[in-house]
């Protein structure tokens, strides 16, 4: 754009100067024309041999009447073939001069051809104040000789007023120089250059070379360059030539490229600046997706080589992402599994615990995770932990799967080997029934839940009879395998709630929640059948027809009460005692204790009768001291503050020994000895008012009544008759007794049938 400005103002400048030029030359053609043509017809008037025939003042004024053209064309001359001025349009009679000296003159005498001349300036001599130009033309005589000539004067001012219309820069200059290269005018105006010859000048010379032209070139004048556009003025030898300083051509060009160069300059550094900090930001982002590109491998390489199957889910749990691991996972390519609902392969019953963890993981922003199944494509199902990421930015999830098939099979396996443990840990070994540890857990959880619930509880002591005597006979082997047909035998007739555990040795006891005294009394009597249907042989067990059987004490606890569950326990040991005592395969519970009104009647009662007869009578005859200090003893032994012997007559029974009581006789309907002999071994009764045969007896009433009672049965050796007992009492309940507390009054009752022989 530059370069075509640059040309353009170039173009515009020699165009604008040449088209000057042109109106210039051909105004300078036609005003010096002009002149020429005066001049011409003064010549031809001057050779016309009629016009020299008028008078002379009528020539002056043919000649010369309007030939002078102010203020240029000033003067008009004719010299003579001499040079003598002989004729002057300044008037009559013509000045005396002679001009044979001038170059004009010389050269129209020489040259008939010449035409018009036009010499360098010079100063006229008449008035030497202004500066011509000489134009003339040679005068012929009739036969062709030099005549004269005919001379007039341009005023260089004529030239200098031309120049000074146009407007030029300030370099700029016009100049007229003549054929011969002097210079006629410049503008501006210089006026010791004036009539300068410059001939030999290069430029001069270019000018002179040829008619017109364009070059550029170093003025003479000012050493300034310039371009100088020239022009041959008609066919007047006078060359004109405008001209143009470069430097002025070039100036609006120059302030316009130096604006655009500015803004280029400014837009090319701020293309640069703008070029450096995108570059900075490629070589940045490309540094950044190399990392990133670094990364993404690696995290690519760990997804894709990762055993745990990972997922990227939207938000609408399609899948976007599956790892390969889920060709081994789930026998699926990714591809199988991507763009399709996680729902898909999840076993229904989980989806739900997976709907859960995922809306909890949106909630809380935090890993949830659960396990569940997912299917596999051979249709199985495989168990797998999930953890699912919450990504809040697109509201999906980063899934990890990880297969636990193993670990579940293991622990499936373990749980079944724990509860194996935990049943071998709560089972007896011989029957396969609840061991004790168990039965004491259940039992304490059960009385609780009794108590809560306020519910009937009841428990059932069962012991096979004889069985030590089973074991000797038969051998304890059999003696295990009776234990455990026993104890099916048990476990058959309870309910699954109930819970029937080996106590200790051949002692089972049954654990009845809910039941009442009745229906545990029931079911105790059920066992008991069951046993004996059982036809197990024992010979020794001669009382039960030689089969094996056990006998049962119930206890039961109301419902609210406050009893400790081991008080219920000890309540069944007891009546399991009882039992024993009073003859074995039975059961023996609240409602089937024998009450006061009936104490147990006898088969033998007869012969029993007979040998207490017989014993009172021993009594008489031998005294009752001794007896009185086996009943002291017994006192003593047993820590009680009563202690006496009986014998049980038909319908009292008589005190033979009495220690702390003063009593000799008690109606047998009431006395508690009546229940002693009812069996071979020792009777107690911890408290009579807790005890349904005795809670009402008058013997227990009041504050005096007694409360504790122990009695072993005086038996017969021979006959096994039990005749009385050896006795003591209390009027405050007591504790449990010990068996050796029992063998005392066992030994004691021995004394006093040898006391009695
Ligand atoms: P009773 O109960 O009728 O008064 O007479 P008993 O002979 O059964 O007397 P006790 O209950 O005191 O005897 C328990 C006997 O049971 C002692 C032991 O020989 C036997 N016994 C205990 N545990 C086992 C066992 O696991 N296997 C066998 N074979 N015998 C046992
Ligand atoms: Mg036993
Ligand atoms: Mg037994």
């Amino acid at each position: 754009m530059l370069t075509e400005l640059r040309r353009d103002s170039w173009t515009i400048a020699n165009t604008g100067a040449r088209n000057l030029l042109t109106v210039l030359s051909q105004e300078i053609d036609s005003s010096i024309g002009s002149y020429d043509r005066v001049l011409q017809g003064v010549v031809t008037k001057l050779q016309d041999p009629a016009f020299l025939e008028l008078n002379p003042q009528l020539q002056q004024s043919l000649l010369f009447g309007s030939t002078l053209i102010r203020p240029y064309f000033t003067s008009l001359l004719i010299l003579d073939k001499d040079g003598n001025v002989v004729r002057d349009a300044g008037g009559l009679p013509p000045r005396t001069d002679n001009f044979a000296d001038r170059a004009y003159f010389q050269a129209h005498a020489k040259n008939a051809l010449l035409g018009l001349y036009i010499s360098t300036p010079f100063q006229r001599r008449l008035t030497g104040d202004d500066d011509v130009l000489g134009l003339s033309r040679r005068i012929d005589a009739p036969d062709g000789t030099f005549a004269g000539v005919a001379v007039a004067t341009l005023r260089l001012q004529y030239f200098r007023d031309l120049f000074d219309q146009t407007e030029l820069k300030a370099h700029d200059s016009i100049n007229l120089f003549s054929q011969s290269g002097t210079l006629l005018m410049r503008s501006p105006y210089l006026e010791d250059q004036i009539g300068r010859d410059l001939s030999q000048s290069p430029n001069i010379r270019r000018f002179m070379a040829s008619e017109s032209g364009t070059f550029s070139g170093v003025a003479a004048v000012d050493g300034i360059t310039r371009v100088y556009n020239f022009v041959r003025i008609g066919n007047l030898p006078l060359i004109l030539n405008i001209a143009l300083a470069h430097e002025d051509i070039f100036e609006a060009w120059r302030t316009q490229a130096l604006g655009i160069g500015g803004v280029l300059t400014v837009l090319c550094a701020f293309t640069l600046l703008l070029a450096y900090v995108v570059r900075r930001e490629f070589v940045q982002r490309a540094r950044a997706e190399a990392v990133t590109r670094r990364s993404e491998a690696q995290y690519r390489l760990l997804a894709e080589n990762a055993t745990d199957l990972i997922i990227r889910l939207d938000r609408d749990l399609i899948r976007r992402y599956v790892s390969p691991a889920s060709h081994a996972m789930l026998g699926l390519d990714p591809a199988e599994l991507v763009g399709k609902r996680t729902r898909g392969v999840i076993h229904p019953d989980d989806w739900p615990t997976v709907e859960k963890m995922v809306a909890e993981a949106k909630v809380t922003g935090k890993p949830a995770e659960a396990i569940y199944r997912l299917q596999h494509k051979s249709g199985a199902y495989v168990w797998v932990e999930g953890r699912y990421s919450f990504v809040a930015e697109d509201e999906g999830f980063i899934v990890v799967l990880r297969d636990i098939s193993i670990r579940k099979s293991a622990e499936m396996k373990l749980a079944v080997a724990h509860a194996e443990l935990a049943k071998q840990a709560n089972t007896d070994g011989l029957t396969g029934l609840a061991n004790r540890r168990r039965f004491d857990e259940v039992l304490e959880a059960e009385h609780k839940k009794a108590q809560q619930d306020n519910k009937a509880l009841s428990l059932l002591l069962i012991d096979v009879d004889r069985f030590k005597l089973f074991n000797d006979t038969y051998g304890h082997q059999a003696g295990d395998a009776c234990l455990r047909r026993v104890a099916e035998a048990i476990e058959a007739c309870t309910r699954p709630s109930d819970l029937c555990a080996r106590y200790g040795g051949e002692e089972i006891v049954v654990l009845l929640p809910g039941s009442d005294e009745a229906a545990a009394d029931m079911v105790g009597e059920r066992i008991r059948l069951a046993v004996e249907n059982l036809a197990i042989p024992h010979k020794e067990n001669e009382s039960a027809g030689q089969r094996v059987t056990i006998s049962v004490g119930c206890a039961t606890q109301a419902p609210g009460s406050e009893d400790a569950a081991l008080e219920l326990v000890a309540q069944a040991d007891r009546r399991l005692y009882e039992a024993k005592r009073t003859g074995r395969n039975r059961v023996l519970s609240a409602s089937s204790m024998p009450v006061a009104a009936e104490p147990p009647r006898l088969v033998t009662e007869p012969a029993r009768l007979e040998a207490v007869e017989t014993a009172l009578d021993t009594v008489r005859q031998k005294g009752s001291n001794n007896l009185d200090l086996i009943a002291r003893s017994a006192a003593e032994l047993l820590d009680a503050p009563i202690g006496f012997v009986t014998l049980v007559g038909k319908d009292e029974l008589t005190l033979i020994g009495r220690h702390g009581i003063n009593v000799s006789t008690v109606p047998r309907q009431i006395a508690f000895c009546s229940h002693t002999i009812a069996g071979s071994e020792p009777m107690v009764v911890y408290d009579a008012l807790d005890d349904e045969r005795f809670r009402k007896n008058p013997l227990a009433q009041g504050d005096e009544g007694l409360r504790f009672y122990a009695g072993a049965p005086l038996v017969d050796p021979e006959s096994g008759e039990t005749l009385g007992a050896v006795c003591v009492s209390d009027t405050k309940p007591h504790g449990d007794m010990s068996a050796a507390d029992r063998d005392i009054l066992k030994n004691l009752s021995k004394l006093v049938m040898d006391e009695l022989r």
